[in-house]
């Protein structure tokens, strides 16, 4: 089954929205098959922030992300990178539709609450970057027949 890393950020557990925020992964029919608090260090943040380190806004990331623990969530579901993005909404949160996380929630381009992996290929590695084997847990949800058509059940 398809994975993805989800990050809840420093503004996340500073407005109290940690909540609110896995019940609508929850709700979507998500299944948590990780989670923990960390500090993000230099370098793992300069890891999963590659893309953007040289960004003229990266300081501030960097310095906003090391401000408060996070949240760091993997999470499975059938195609779910996709479906996870569509219910976070856009980087930048003005610019996101009511109903998505970013655009019910927040309104800063840099303090839009979460992340969550961009693509499948990401998923994979952002999962194993956070999370070590023994961290992440196999189980059946006893609900999955009614989250699911058999098709989608692999
Ligand atoms: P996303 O988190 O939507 O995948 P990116 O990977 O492009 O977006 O950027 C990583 C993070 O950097 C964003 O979530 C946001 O917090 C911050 N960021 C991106 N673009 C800007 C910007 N133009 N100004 C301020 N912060 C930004």
């Amino acid at each position: 089954m398809e994975k993805t890393l989800i990050i809840l950020k420093p503004d996340a557990l500073q407005r109290t929205l940690v909540g609110e925020i896995i019940q609508r992964l929850e709700r979507k029919g998500l299944k948590l098959i990780g989670m923990k608090m960390s500090r993000l260090d230099d370098a793992v943040l300069r890891a999963h922030y590659a893309h953007i380190v040289d960004k003229p806004f990266y300081k501030d990331i960097e310095t906003f992300m090391q401000s408060a623990p996070v949240v760091i969530l993997a999470v499975e579901g059938f195609e779910c990178v996709d479906a996870v993005r569509l219910i976070v909404g856009p980087t930048n949160p003005r610019l996101a539709d009511a109903g998505t996380i970013r655009g019910d929630l927040a309104i800063g381009n840099g303090r839009n609450l979460i992340h969550a992996s961009d693509s499948k290929e990401n998923g994979e590695i952002e999962v194993s970057r956070f999370f070590a084997k023994d961290e992440l847990y196999s189980y059946e949800r006893t609900d999955t027949p009614d989250v699911y058509s058999p098709a989608e059940r692999k």
